[in-house]
């Protein structure tokens, strides 16, 4: 595809400027050389966009079923409300803006009933940066206690990879247990590699395999008592919201990706919005400013001193609450727990038309995602978890996750959200299951696949290592 600078002819252009009423500049304030600007008409400048846009996947697009990313379709219904003027325009700190903040306030009570949780703070970006805070409460808690030994953060070996590196970034060091042979928390593991270190643990549930832990609140009360604190990754709490709430399960603190669970577009990478909850045990450790309410008012107010501090400016992505809220109404009480049993149902219904033609790296009920194996696959065919993905979107269908979680060899982790119909899901079986007989039949012509994509198979590391970052003019 060409760029708009190939695209450009001398002297052509989409402007009719009126004729100038001000002096022309004099040769010594203009540049020596004319701006290098492409020309086009409005109709070249349409349709190279319209070109690009053709080029890219995304839930309008088709089935999208990235594990652990909830690219679900989301009600334009948000947008509208995101959209509205009175929160576009408002000024963080405007005083008399009361529907901003009655907003806030109220998604804050909506989200803590949800999980359980005492109070909330809406400055994180996203789920990682949820994490930072949610681990730099307990850092100060431990610290405040006078514990500041307690310097170690238990990881399973199912979590996502933001885990580990929140938790290094926050100072601690971090303790990998591996998983038990069922995919949940091994307990014998967990209770050698507590101690009088322990800082806390951070917890995905259902994890990344897409099974809830049947032990969680053996494992939370196995870390209070050795004195540490228990973290709550909010990413997969579409699969339980309005169910069951991490407050309960003897979470301390937890994120939530509002751009996963509760409705903004995010595949673009941004904006996003990863709310902390806690108990209010740690609610005077939140960052940024809380919501208080005197005589019907609401108003800012300085969490005091024990605060860790801003981590972001003012009251975080607004516009992605305003979403989330408008999600939220629109579900009301009932809704939320429908939510998550849809994306159980639909997760259960793929798999079950998968699994007697693809391996399940663990066999069962799942919740809102499962991880298909293609270990054994790739030892008898040759072809590869990256092979049945890109062949994946010659059925227009964008692929699953891949070789995640780490703990399943040739993984494809696919989530369906709770957003897809039927007909959409049987489509998908059918090219998983197409797919299969291509590889009987012919393993070979897998390794090339995509066939009808703009672009096949880049060259990732080339790309990574020597990324083209400007054009090169011929002059
Ligand atoms: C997406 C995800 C995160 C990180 O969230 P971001 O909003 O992408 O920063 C953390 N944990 C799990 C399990 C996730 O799926």
């Amino acid at each position: 595809m060409k760029t708009l600078f190939e695209r450009s002819i001398s002297g052509r252009h989409c402007t009719i400027l009126p004729v100038s009423d001000v002096p022309e500049c004099t040769p010594d304030t203009c540049r020596e050389k004319p701006l290098r600007l492409p020309e086009l008409s409005e109709t070249d400048i349409s349709r190279h966009y319209t070109e690009l846009a053709k080029q890219t996947f995304g839930v309008n697009d088709g089935f999208y079923p990235l594990g652990s990313c909830t690219m679900k379709y989301n009600p334009k219904v948000n947008e509208d409300a995101a959209a509205m003027e009175g929160f576009t325009e408002v000024h963080p700190t405007q005083k008399a803006s009361q529907g901003s903040l009655r907003l806030l306030k109220t998604a804050e009570q909506y989200l803590c009933e949800i999980t359980g949780m005492d109070e909330m703070t809406f400055q994180p970006a996203a789920g990682a940066h949820g994490e930072l805070t949610g681990l730099m409460l307990i850092k100060r808690y431990h610290e405040l206690s006078g514990h500041s030994a307690r310097n170690k953060i238990i990881v399973p070996d199912s979590a996502h990879g933001t885990n580990p590196a929140s938790s290094s970034m926050c100072g601690f060091t971090v303790i990998n247990i591996p998983s038990s042979e069922d995919g949940c928390v091994d307990l014998d593991e967990l209770r050698k590699a507590v101690g009088e270190d322990t800082a806390g643990l951070m917890l995905t549930n259902p994890n990344t395999l897409g099974i809830f832990d049947k032990n969680i609140k053996e494992i939370t009360d196995i870390v209070h008592s050795a004195g540490g604190l228990c973290y709550y990754d909010g990413a997969n709490l579409n699969a339980v919201m309005g169910i069951v709430r991490p407050g309960d399960m003897g979470f301390d603190c937890i994120h939530l990706n509002l751009h996963k669970s509760f409705s903004t577009p995010h595949g673009g990478g941004g904006p996003g919005s990863g709310p902390v909850g806690c108990k209010s045990f740690l609610a005077d450790y939140l960052p940024g400013e809380k919501i208080v309410e005197t005589d019907g008012k609401l108003a800012w107010c300085d969490r005091g001193e024990k605060s860790v501090g801003a981590v972001r400016s003012f009251h975080g992505n607004f516009l992605v609450v305003v979403k989330a809220f408008a999600y939220l109404l629109t579900l009301g009480r009932q809704g939320v727990p429908e939510v998550a049993k849809n994306a159980v149902l639909n997760a259960n219904y793929l798999k079950h038309l998968l699994e007697d033609t693809y391996e399940v790296a663990k066999p069962g009920i799942c919740m809102h995602e499962f991880v298909l194996t293609l270990e054994n696959l790739k030892k008898e065919t040759g072809v590869s978890a990256m092979d049945v993905a890109k062949a994946l979107q010659d059925y227009g269908i964008h692929p699953p996750t891949m070789y995640f979680p780490l703990n399943v060899h040739e993984a494809l982790m696919v989530e369906p959200t709770e957003t897809e119909s039927k007909e959409t899901l049987d489509n998908a079986a059918e090219a998983f299951l197409d797919i299969m007989k291509t590889i009987k039949e012919n393993p070979e012509s897998l390794h090339d696949t995509p066939h009808k994509s703009p672009i096949s198979r880049p060259d990732e590391v080339n790309a990574a290592r020597h990324p083209k970052l400007r054009y090169h003019f011929d002059d």
